[in-house]
């Protein structure tokens, strides 16, 4: 509004007007690019670990099968008995789990956590039913409610039943356990355990979800005991006091946290849609976020600094060095069972509740026992031979024997050293040889023959 002043000069009016300058505009900001897209990522991420869900045992790449007794692991079939190597494979998961925690915090749950996927998808769901039904169909608010319910209990429990099937095809063969579900088995234990699945599963979509992270899960907890003063950690810095309280991070939080009040808060996993939220919002106002992923409560940000990345997650720590030897130690055990592992397993044991038979024409005769599994899935031709027992040989054995897959074969096998063999009385050591394909076992075995030489 322009000023006005009077006044009187001659007898005339004089009226004067004098105007402010304007006050000078403020440059509009100029926005600048928001950044990394972690929700993005996240949901690429979910979306491939879903597929690994549902391939790992269907495709038999991982899985126990309980009823047969056998542990699948990538190309291996391993049979039970095989427990050095389910040994060093599950101590191997762990601790990669148990590395990543102390490396990258929480990041596991907020990425990979099956519970923390399907608990988000169900959230997800309800939401855009409720949206959809409200805005399609007509109706009291309540009525539209009860039916946007309706509808997800139906959608959940049919989720329910597909996760509780996938779940437990880890350790039951999956068609055998689709005979089950079409049977509506809930006798045998495969049933049971399938319909308490499904109704845990249900509880855990309709009413439990992301509860469940801050309260029971033991994985959670452990990330006390495993993290330390370099562990990657979501931290707020607001040194020039620039947060304009949008309450943008709180709101894309599904954890219903503030990050803004401590970076140590049990519920935050380290999933980084507080960042994304803040960074788009400041990005308009041409300045960066104030949320980033860093490596400890005042180490460097994440992909910055001149430090090389080994110095970055503190690999001179002494807590650290010990659980990524350990980690090394399980991956050589596990390295070193695999390469030793053969297709067939074969035992041969001497039978000693009888030394040893001569019959009439001086023949000696020792009892084994063999034992041969064959663990791969082709069927596998066995040979056996004798080393260094002069004229021995088999008796009613044809040196061969053929063993389908996944049969075991048991029987006693007879050596017959004849009275004219250059055996000594009492011990002789030989050695019997197992090949089956490229596939080579020796056994140091003894063969006794009488020890005063009366033949
Ligand atoms: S505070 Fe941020 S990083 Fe932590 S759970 Fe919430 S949105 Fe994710
Ligand atoms: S999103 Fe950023 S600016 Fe907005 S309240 Fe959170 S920290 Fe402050």
């Amino acid at each position: 509004m322009p000023a006005t002043e009077s006044g009187s000069e001659s007898g005339s009016q004089l009226v004067v007007i004098s105007e402010k300058p304007p006050a000078p505009r403020k440059a509009r900001p100029t926005p600048i690019d928001p950044g990394f897209h972690y929700h993005r990522l996240r949901k690429a991420v979910h979306v491939i670990c879903v597929a690994v869900f549902f391939l790992l045992p269907l495709t038999n790449l991982m899985r126990i099968d309980i009823p047969r007794q056998r542990f699948y692991f990538f190309s291996y079939e391993l049979w039970i008995s095989e427990f050095s190597i389910i040994f060093f494979s599950m101590m191997f998961l762990m601790f990669v789990v148990a590395a990543m925690a102390m490396l990258w915090g929480r990041v596991y749950c907020g990425y990979l956590c099956p519970q923390m996927i399907f608990s988000e998808a169900s959230i997800a769901l309800e939401s855009w039913l409720q949206r959809t039904i409200n805005k399609h169909v007509g109706g009291s608010t309540r009525l539209r409610s009860l039916l946007s319910k309706a509808v997800f209990y139906v959608l959940a429990g049919l989720a329910s039943v597909v996760l509780a099937f996938v779940f437990i095809s880890y350790f039951v063969e999956p068609r055998d356990l689709l005979h089950r579900l079409l049977s509506l088995d809930i006798k045998t234990a495969g049933g049971i355990a399938g319909a308490t699945t499904t109704i845990l599963t249900l509880i855990d979509f309709l009413f439990v979800r992301l509860r469940f992270c801050t309260t029971v899960c033991p994985y959670g907890y452990l990330q006390g005991m495993l993290t330390d003063g370099h562990t990657l950690l979501v931290h707020y810095r607001d040194e020039k006091h620039e947060c304009i309280e949008c309450m943008k991070c709180l709101r894309v939080c599904h954890m219903g946290i503030d990050i803004r009040n401590s970076p140590y808060q049990i519920e935050c996993v380290g999933c980084g849609e507080c960042i994304e939220g803040c960074n788009v919002i400041l990005a308009k106002l041409g300045k960066p976020g104030l949320i980033h992923y860093v490596w400890g409560e005042t180490g460097e940000r994440l992909f910055t600094g001149d430090r090389p990345w080994y110095q970055k997650i503190g690999i001179r720590d002494p807590k650290r060095m010990l659980v990524l030897l350990v980690l090394l130690f399980y991956a050589t055990g596990l390295f070193t069972a695999l390469s030793m592992r053969h297709a067939m397993l074969v035992q041969l044991a001497p039978v000693r509740t009888t030394l040893y038979r001569v019959d009439k024409d001086g023949t000696v005769f020792n009892t084994f026992h063999l034992r041969a599994a064959n663990r791969s899935r082709q069927q596998q031709t066995l040979v056996l031979s004798i080393e260094s027992l002069p004229g021995a040989h088999f008796v009613a054995f044809e040196n061969a024997a053929l063993i389908n897959p996944g049969q075991t074969m048991e029987r006693d096998i007879e050596i017959a050293a004849p009275a004219g063999a250059a055996l000594v009385p009492g011990v002789n050591h030989f050695r019997l040889i197992s090949r089956v394909g490229n596939e080579q076992d020796s056994f140091d075995e003894t063969f006794i023959t009488p020890f005063q030489d009366s033949r």
